[in-house]
């Protein structure tokens, strides 16, 4: 069919908008000021730019404009979440709750939480991906300062309950983080309504550029998180630096465009997801889907196929991108935590796959994956 490979690993990473580039290029060359220089032109320009940012960024998720502060991206975002509240709630609390199925940069936050001395608890989740929140209720204690709990899982696809967790965790009193990077932008998220206190927002999974991110913090919030480095205190004090208008005004434009179009990006993507799944699921036999069927973005479909390798897989798919899971974690060779939290075996989990499907996704190229996956996952099959 087409020459140019099919792009099917959009949790890796979303291609940039066009519309997107078009708002970053005049910062990138002529508006070049320091967005935090006050005493000319070229600073205001600047700093318009990045103030109609934050205005997009706070717009998609109910927030208002004080309450974000622009990142690298959501791996910072969740390290001063997770550590900049754990340092700000202690010595009087000491305790923090994940979930053992959280990204790489959540789970390595609260190890070096552990070393530096604080507790920390993993909570396990069903084998459909999702937690226990009589477990959650029952982790909490008077020690316990935040719960961390991702929006959207970025190798199954998981959609945990946040509007149950926010509502236990106000109840409870402790701070509610969610690291979002695979949610903002996909689905309807309300800060508000949720009860979340504290979020975690990726430029690069919603189609805008990488290298940028943002940290919602709830003006209401108590303690707020301390900064994790020292500087001339831009971002409240909470993170200094110089800001790259470029990326903020990249990241504002991909959250305008995300609100604007979300149901209908939606439906597209629920829709070839649908198509993908049906096939898949009748054209080859002994497959399964990993995590909830009902709470899921269906822009994410993770299979295992019995018997046939995944990299063997992802091989013969030579004109098709594809991934195993987590993109920070091709390079180790140990399997998946995500799919071991679910029970999956060693072997189960080699012959596991994901699909990530997005706003550029076609339908042609829905009908070409289908039906290669489902002629090489065969052929495979017979040789094994
Ligand atoms: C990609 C991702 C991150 C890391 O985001 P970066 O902006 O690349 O640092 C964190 N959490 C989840 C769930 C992700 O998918």
């Amino acid at each position: 069919m087409t020459k140019q490979p099919v792009y099917l690993d959009y949790q890796a990473t979303t291609p940039l908008d066009p519309r997107v580039l078009e708002v970053m290029m005049p910062y990138l060359t002529d508006k070049f000021g320091n967005p935090h220089s006050v005493n000319h032109t070229f600073g205001w320009e600047a700093e318009a730019g990045v103030d109609l940012a934050r205005k997009q960024v706070v717009d998609l998720i109910g927030a208002a404009s004080d309450e974000i502060i622009f990142t690298s991206g959501a791996t910072e975002s969740n390290n001063i979440a997770l550590k900049g509240l754990a340092y700000a709630s202690y010595p009087e609390k000491n305790h923090v709750i994940t979930v053992a199925t959280e990204h790489s940069c959540v789970l390595q936050s609260c190890r070096a939480l552990e070393k530096s001395g604080f507790s920390v608890t993993y909570l396990s989740v069903d084998e459909k991906g999702l937690i226990n929140l009589n477990d959650l209720e029952d982790a909490i204690t008077p020690k316990t300062s935040l719960v961390s709990v991702m929006a959207v899982n970025n190798e199954i696809g998981v959609q945990q309950d946040l509007k149950k967790i926010g509502e236990i965790c106000a109840a409870k009193g402790v701070a509610f983080h969610t690291d979002a990077a695979q949610a903002v932008g996909k689905i309807p998220l309300n800060v508000g309504d949720l009860k979340i206190d504290l979020l975690s927002i990726s430029g690069h999974k919603l189609y805008g550029p990488k290298g940028i991110g943002a940290l919602y913090v709830r003006e209401s919030l108590t303690p707020h998180p301390l900064p994790l480095f020292d500087g001339g205190g831009q971002e409240r004090g909470l993170r200094s630096g110089t800001l790259s208008p470029a990326l903020c005004t990249g990241l504002g434009a991909a959250c305008e465009i995300a609100r604007q179009d979300m149901e209908k990006d939606f439906e597209h993507i629920s829709g070839l997801s649908d198509k993908l799944k049906q096939a898949i699921l009748s054209g080859v036999e002994n497959v399964r889907l990993n995590g909830s069927e009902t709470h899921r973005f269906p822009g994410n479909l993770n299979f295992t196929f019995e018997d046939v390798r995944s990299d063997q897989l992802i091989s013969e798919l030579r004109h098709i991108a594809l991934s195993t899971g987590a993109a920070c974690s091709t390079e180790k060779p140990t399997p998946s935590h995500v799919l071991t939290a679910l029970g999956l075996n060693r072997r189960q989990i080699d012959c596991s796959l994901r699909i990530g499907i997005g706003r550029m996704t076609s339908v042609a190229e829905i009908d070409y994956v289908a039906d290669q996956i489902i002629t090489i996952v065969n052929t495979l099959k017979q040789q094994a």
